[in-house]
């Protein structure tokens, strides 16, 4: 006969804890296995001896019993349940054992995650699900691309796990016709035609010339773009962005150019500095824009790559270049424009008018020129920044937290571009508080995404009473230009 029992009136009769109670079955010490209800069986005789022990009486309860047909049919039902096998990683998704092999399960990074409870998000539990080979069912989830690749959970993860790339590998499994928004159709105009946007090179460069005519006229005396300048010192890539909705924006970095003498040019073809396929995931197409940027630093015979306008487009084509192209990294240096920037203030090159702003400043830590490039190239960009805006600024503060652990605006990873806007602007509560609490008027970064996600949309979201620039700008705006005789 078999002996049917809830553990919680187990532990009533014997006078023990629930938890004894569990702890003497999975010891072996009560021979109880689960039955039907959240029950568990026992032998009849076992319990007899249970009770024996505890000098009791057994206590039969109406329905305390069950036949063993009923036990036997259970037990057959049982060893039908389909076994989930762990251990046997996904040959698809789950390339490196970092990936999640040693996750802890204890949530820190869900704790960090802005976006995590959204649409029942967790990089913790995506972490799990790729362990456990459930990757069909993340790669049919939009949780891969409404996370923005930010870092701040592999961050504080203390078992090292790399949540990033694993969530890149799933964005790369996706069917390229389901990538949700433009990041497809960028890669492949990108692939096709040179730049994200398709803008042709008569009008790319129709436009450089008639820019550079403007700024001539706007204080510097002499300019002319610099197009295909060989043996120009600096090769500066472009976000077509810039070119395609806001040109004049281009001319901020112009300005400093000119304004420190240097030597410098942008190429007629194959100008595109972002590069969506690390958003896509797609490490081809990634590697063909990444080597096409080589190949205009040796046909152009320049000395120094510069990839002015993002942290994404510096970390993407940082990454691509230790990759795939190791040996043009001996050739030449890849700047980033703290290195140049500050170089330019230290060196004299440039002079800054520190009265320009003397309101309440806070600079936006960009995840990839910070967070992400320490992890991934062992330097990341803190103090340069801090440095360059002190040098323009005389009132600034910090917001908390900063540096390494700064959250994300909300843009990244090609979340700016995504269609998944509400979960972007709920993302950038954060953003907003950090703002708030600064008491800052002036919000800086070295970022389009944290630019865009800042001035575009956050500051009408969260009626932030702020200016945002880009750090380029701030030090454009702040120049003493030589007077023109
Ligand atoms: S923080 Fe790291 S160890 Fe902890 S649950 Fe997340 S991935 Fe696992
Ligand atoms: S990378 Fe950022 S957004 Fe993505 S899961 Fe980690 S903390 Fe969240």
């Amino acid at each position: 006969m078999m002996y049917e029992f809830k553990v919680s009136e187990m532990a009533e009769e014997f006078g023990v804890h629930r938890n004894t109670i569990r702890n003497w079955i999975n010891a072996g010490t009560l021979p109880a296995t689960e039955g039907p209800g959240r029950k568990y069986l026992m032998k009849f005789d076992d319990y007899q001896e249970l009770c024996e022990k505890f000098g009791r009486k057994p206590h039969i309860r109406p329905n305390s019993h069950v036949d063993l047909e009923t036990v036997k049919s259970l037990e057959e039902k049982n060893s039908e349940l389909p076994v989930i096998e762990l251990g046997r990683f996904s040959q698809k998704i789950y390339d490196d054992p970092s990936w999640g092999d040693s996750c802890l399960t204890c949530g820190t990074c869900a704790s960090a995650c802005p976006i995590s409870g959204v649409d029942g998000l967790d990089p913790r539990k995506i972490v799990r699900m790729a362990f456990l080979s459930m990757e069909e069912d993340l790669i049919k989830s939009d949780w891969p691309w409404k996370c923005t690749m930010c870092g701040k959970c592999e961050n504080v993860c203390p078992a090292n796990i790399e949540i990033v790339q694993l969530i890149r590998k799933i964005r790369s499994r996706r069917k390229r016709e389901l990538i949700p928004g433009p990041i497809q159709r960028g890669v492949t105009t990108c692939l096709e035609r040179g730049n994200n946007l398709g803008i042709p090179k008569e009008d790319f460069i129709a436009l450089l010339e008639g820019l550079g005519q403007e700024l001539a006229e706007d204080g510097c005396p002499g300019f002319a773009t610099p197009i295909d300048a060989h043996g120009a010192r600096i090769l500066t890539q472009v976000n077509s962005k810039e070119p395609f909705a806001e040109p004049d924006d281009m001319k901020w970095w112009w300005r400093i150019f000119h304004a420190a003498g240097e030597s410098w040019t942008i190429s007629s073809e194959n100008w595109e500095g972002v590069n969506w396929g690390l958003f896509s995931g797609e490490d081809s197409s990634m590697k063909t824009v990444v080597g096409r940027i080589v190949d205009n630093m040796r046909r152009l015979n320049c000395e120094v790559l510069l990839l002015p306008e993002s942290g994404h487009a510096y970390y993407a084509t940082r990454y691509g270049l230790n990759r795939w192209y190791p040996d043009a990294l001996k050739e030449f240096k890849v700047a980033t424009l703290f290195d140049l920037l500050l170089g330019y203030i230290q060196g004299g090159r440039i002079r800054l008018d520190q009265t320009r702003h003397p309101q309440k400043t806070v600079y936006q830590d960009p995840c990839n020129y910070g967070r992400k490039s320490l992890r991934t190239f062992g330097q990341g960009y803190f103090e340069e920044a801090r440095r360059i805006i002190s040098s323009c600024c005389s009132n600034m503060v910090e917001m908390e937290p900063n540096r390494e652990a700064n959250y994300c605006c909300g843009a990244g990873g090609g979340a700016w571009a995504m269609p998944f806007s509400a979960e972007r602007i709920y993302y950038g509560r954060m953003k907003a508080r950090q703002i708030n609490e600064s008491e800052a008027e002036l919000v800086i970064t070295a970022c389009h995404g944290c630019r865009d996600q800042l001035q575009k949309s956050l500051v009408q979201e969260y009626d932030l009473e702020v200016q945002v620039k880009y750090i380029w700008e701030l030090v454009a705006d702040s120049i003493i230009l030589p007077k023109v005789a």
